[in-house]
């Protein structure tokens, strides 16, 4: 992280051993030769070119130029290291992606999550993108996704769990993404569903529509973590509904949560969803504990 700055603020520093006629010369530099440093230089050098900047630049260039601006400013962080993320990073820094603890479920018709579920829901397959455990870097992932705003990385994680199931031949036969729901009152609280990010990354990279208003919670559980297995599957009768059975019925659906643990909660939904609804459903979660 250090050095990444250090390195910016030399080419901040070091601004004025380039001649301005080497900028002009690039007045039609693609966005990917415009490197920081000379970003930099070209900032102090708005004012006297404006007319350049007006004539020669697209509203995307302007656009990327601003983010890069931005970005010299408030330099984006890696989710899990917390280090300063390179330019071609997204989220997480190459480092920490390649430490991630990536399953292989989807390979698998039958594997550890599926058999965790099959005992307590009809569902076809499962699979977990990632494991944790306790301190884990994915914990803090998840706990950034869930309770600090940080929802942009569901999407991101989403589409990479999209690109692994689009190599499994389970999951061809999909017709619709839907995230597991969030009671209304508990959404207006956090202010948004985490598992529907995940839900629209899995889907865009697969080319599914998403469902979010069928398929509702209509009971408000409690947090589950403090009660015993019996008690939550008590707890977990009913809390889902179908409001229109008509639209799954006969299709495949991908149920999404963020988490599975026990997996009582997201076998209560896929319960829900084939009795009602007559339909197939897999499940699909970022990050399933051990
Ligand atoms: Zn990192």
């Amino acid at each position: 992280m250090f050095d990444v700055g250090r390195n910016r603020l030399l080419a901040l520093s070091n601004m004025s051993n380039i001649r301005s006629e080497e900028i002009m010369d690039k007045a039609h530099f693609g966005v990917h030769e415009l490197t920081s440093s000379r970003f930099a230089f070209f900032c102090g050098k708005m004012e006297d070119n404006i007319k350049f900047v007006y004539t020669n630049c697209s509203d995307m260039q302007i656009l990327s130029y601003w983010k890069s601006f931005i970005s010299l400013l408030f330099p984006p962080l890696c989710v899990s290291c917390e280090n300063v993320l390179l330019n071609q990073e997204a989220f997480i820094c190459t480092m920490c992606h390649y430490h991630l603890p990536i399953n292989d479920h989807h390979v698998f018709l039958m594997n550890e999550l599926t058999q965790r579920l099959i005992g307590k829901a009809p569902i076809y397959t499962a699979a977990a993108y990632l494991s944790f455990s306790k301190s884990s870097s994915v914990q803090s992932i998840v706990h950034k996704l869930k309770y600090r705003d940080d929802y942009r990385i569901g999407k991101y994680l989403g589409k990479c769990l999209g690109k692994q199931l689009l190599l499994s031949p389970y999951y061809g036969s999909l017709d619709v993404v839907v995230p597991l729901p969030l009671h209304a009152t508990k959404k207006r609280i956090r202010g948004y569903n985490q598992s529907e990010y995940i839900a629209r990354g899995i889907a865009e990279v697969m080319s599914l529509p998403v469902n979010q208003e069928d398929f509702i919670r209509t009971i408000n559980t409690e947090t589950q973590t403090k009660k015993s297995r019996m008690e939550r599957y008590d707890n977990l009768e009913d809390a889902f509904s179908c409001i229109t059975s008509s639209v799954f019925e006969n299709k495949h659906v991908l149920l999404v949560d963020d988490v599975c643990t026990t997996g009582a909660t997201i076998a209560s939904a896929a319960r829900t969803l084939v009795e009602q609804c007559n339909c197939k459903v897999s499940v699909a979660v970022l990050a399933m504990a051990r």
